[in-house]
């Protein structure tokens, strides 16, 4: 008798682990049951399974998405933000911001989501900071729920309003009382520690300069009463620094430290601008990184000293950011941003194809707290990438497992906790062209 979300993944290519001794693969078999990775290794024998032939695929642990804005995806390339820097950009968004409603958060959320599983990830974290007409960090959640991707979502705020010094209007700002009422509210409601977990709520405030110093750290002091993980934008370029010297007289990290903002339980997106003295904090506290490579180009921010991040011991993922800012959300080409940008910055033997696509892969799901996901090993949750290298992006690759320098950048196939999500290049758990339909119709109802 067929188990349900049994496969035996048959005859890979090649087998990228990225497990403890990066062991690789070739001509390989993986058994998956039961949403685990049961058994690996040449010719395996297992009745009962579907089989997936993978003689022309490469196989690599899901990618792990640490940090994104997925209701951005219907605000990509707006004329008015297209050329803006950060700040600018912001206040060119945040009125469409404000009309948006529990449905805009759900089909973009879909539309993110989707367009991440397409490109190979299985894990994303969101980070939802802003709740407009009755919208709910539950509208993302139950999106997810519908694409089967593994999800952390985190509740994010903003509290400074503009009538109090602050850059976002006042329509967009919450009271410091109800936002963590509602945090407490959503880990209670979903939040599942347990292995396995396919919902981890985080608690997320959204940067420094939209919440008071007392909200980053109540929301410190919520987040380990619970349990959960914090996250918020740090350093993210030069004005970032100069506010946050301006305001609270110190740098990032000294501010981050201050307020309990430092622990294996905490990443920051962005940390562009990380000095020395921040990136040995970081190191010794194992505080992660969420790594932005094409929104730190998009919006001119800088390039983050990654190659010292690793080389000091910092756990660095990566993050596609919102797509209102990369505009794009294309996982695995963000891993190959990473590469190439540390290349500009340090030189060519700075970052190799594999380190990035280890960032991508066992170190994001480092960053979000993961052991049981980011590898492929036996006893891991079986989320899998499996790409087709028989194309003509890989044709005349010596090394087709080098898939950040010549390879598909789309998958054939996914697998999210045993489930198939992609096969043959399609979802399969949702009406993907109706929710893009529906995606341009609420953009268009937006631009009027
Ligand atoms: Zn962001």
């Amino acid at each position: 008798m067929q188990k349900p979300n049994s496969y035996l993944i048959k005859s890979a290519q090649s087998v990228l682990t990225m497990d403890d001794d990066r062991n690789e693969h070739t001509v390989y078999d993986i058994y998956i049951r039961d949403g685990v990775i049961a058994d690996m290794g040449p010719d395996l024998e297992v009745s009962g399974a579907e089989v997936v032939h993978a003689e022309t695929c490469v196989v690599t642990p899901g990618l792990v998405n640490t940090h994104h804005h997925l209701y951005q995806t219907l605000t990509r390339a707006v004329p008015g933000g297209q050329d803006a820097l950060l700040f600018g950009w912001l206040k060119t968004l945040y009125p469409i911001w404000a009309r948006f409603g529990p449905e805009e958060m759900h089909i973009s959320a879909q539309v993110g989501l989707a367009e991440l599983a397409l490109s190979g990830c299985t894990l994303t974290s969101d980070h939802l900071y802003l709740y407009p007409n009755g919208a709910r960090l539950d509208d993302t959640i139950s999106a997810a729920q519908t694409v089967g991707m593994r999800f952390h979502p985190t509740r994010g705020a903003m509290s400074i309003g503009e009538s109090d010094g602050g850059l976002p209007p006042d329509s967009l700002v919450e009271t410091e009382a109800h936002i963590l009422e509602d945090a407490l509210r959503l880990i209670d409601t979903h939040h599942d520690p347990k292995v396995g977990s396919m919902v981890r709520v985080g608690v997320a405030p959204c940067s420094p300069f939209s919440v008071s110093r007392d909200l980053m750290r109540e929301a410190a002091l919520l987040a380990r009463d619970k349990s959960v993980m914090l996250h918020t934008h740090l350093a993210e370029n030069e004005e970032d620094i100069a506010y946050s010297l301006a305001t609270f007289g110190c740098r990032p990290g000294q501010y981050a430290e201050d307020l309990g903002w430092v622990g294996e339980d905490v990443w920051h997106a962005h940390c562009v601008k990380l000095d020395a003295s921040e990136i040995e904090l970081f190191a010794r506290t194992k505080t992660g990184v969420a790594h932005c490579p094409c929104s730190n180009c998009r919006l001119g921010s800088g390039i983050a000293p990654v190659r010292a991040m690793r080389d000091a011991g910092v756990p660095v993922g990566l993050g596609v950011d919102g797509s209102a800012s990369n505009d794009a959300g294309n996982m695995v080409l963000e891993a190959r941003q990473a590469m190439l940008l540390q290349r500009v910055a340090n030189g060519a033997d700075a970052m190799s194809a594999r380190e990035a696509l280890e960032i991508a892969t066992r170190g994001g799901a480092q960053v979000l707290g993961r052991d049981d996901c980011g590898q492929i090993a036996v006893g891991m949750r079986a989320d899998l990438a499996l790409w087709d290298v028989s194309g003509i992006e890989s044709a005349g690759s010596w090394d087709p497992a080098a898939l950040l320098l010549a390879g598909p950048t789309s998958v054939r196939d996914l697998f999210v906790e045993g489930r198939q999500i992609v096969r043959d290049g399609h979802m399969t758990t949702i009406d993907l062209q109706g929710v893009i339909n529906r995606q341009n119709q609420l953009a268009r109802g937006l631009a009027q």
